[in-house]
């Protein structure tokens, strides 16, 4: 059997300080996992629990440390957001993983961007209707290099950061993740089967806010490093 259409080549994200890179299946996001940011978007941490959406893996744009990447302000949106995230990278497949154990199937973490179309995604969820076109957009996910779990650890309680022309916008810690890195993939194994080369958006802190052609955005998380994405 032939394919009619030359298949893509793996979505790669490159492992930092090697040679190696993951082949992207799935991004897993969590929305509303910051108690101040579901607050900041008009909603009650405490009475409405994070939930999951995703992006397409080609929506993943690699990012290095050395460069800045130029990212081109998107199509049809007035509204164009950031959103500084923690990535995990699962390692280790399986569902309904015990909170205990989760962490094994963590293998490592990255920088991430869920850069957001909010005008959209706000009509779309007054509307009752899916979130892709403010979401899952093309290069609607920078991400930096992964760092495997066994040379940075598990995070728990690193500082992440976002700037935008060198003046701070986001300035949290992952301790105050609603649901932790562990929690989100035991939940998120109850619904889905997960694979290795899975990727998890773990959520925004708050401070979220718009950018526009010209602004340069530095994003970081403690121990892993910070990028930087210029909107042109
Ligand atoms: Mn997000």
């Amino acid at each position: 059997m032939a394919f009619v259409f030359k298949p893509e080549a793996p979505v790669a994200a490159p492992v930092f300080g090697s040679d190696d890179a993951v082949a992207i299946r799935r991004v897993y996001c969590v929305g509303r996992n910051y108690a101040a940011h579901a607050r900041e978007m008009g909603f009650d941490p405490d009475r409405e629990p994070p939930f999951f959406f995703m992006k397409p893996n080609n929506a993943i744009v690699s990012v290095n440390y050395e460069s800045p990447l130029t990212l081109e302000y998107p199509a049809e949106t007035e509204n164009y957001h950031y959103e500084a995230e923690l990535v995990a990278v699962v390692g280790k497949g399986g569902s309904n993983i015990p909170v205990e154990s989760a962490l094994e199937h963590v293998w490592g973490y990255a920088v991430g961007l869920d850069m957001t179309r909010r005008d959209l995604q706000v009509k779309m969820r007054e509307m009752g209707r899916p979130w892709e076109v403010g979401k899952a957009f093309d290069k609607s996910a920078p991400m930096g290099p992964i760092h495997p779990a066994e040379t940075v650890g598990h995070l728990e309680d690193a500082a992440i950061w976002l700037t935008v022309n060198g003046e701070t916008k986001q300035k949290s810690s992952l301790d105050h993740l609603i649901w932790s890195v562990a929690e989100t993939v035991a939940y998120l194994s109850k619904f889905f089967d997960l694979e290795p080369g899975d990727l998890i958006f773990t959520g925004t802190p708050e401070g979220v806010g718009p950018v526009v052609a010209g602004d340069s955005i530095k994003v970081g998380v403690e121990s892993l490093g910070e990028l930087t994405v210029d909107i042109v």
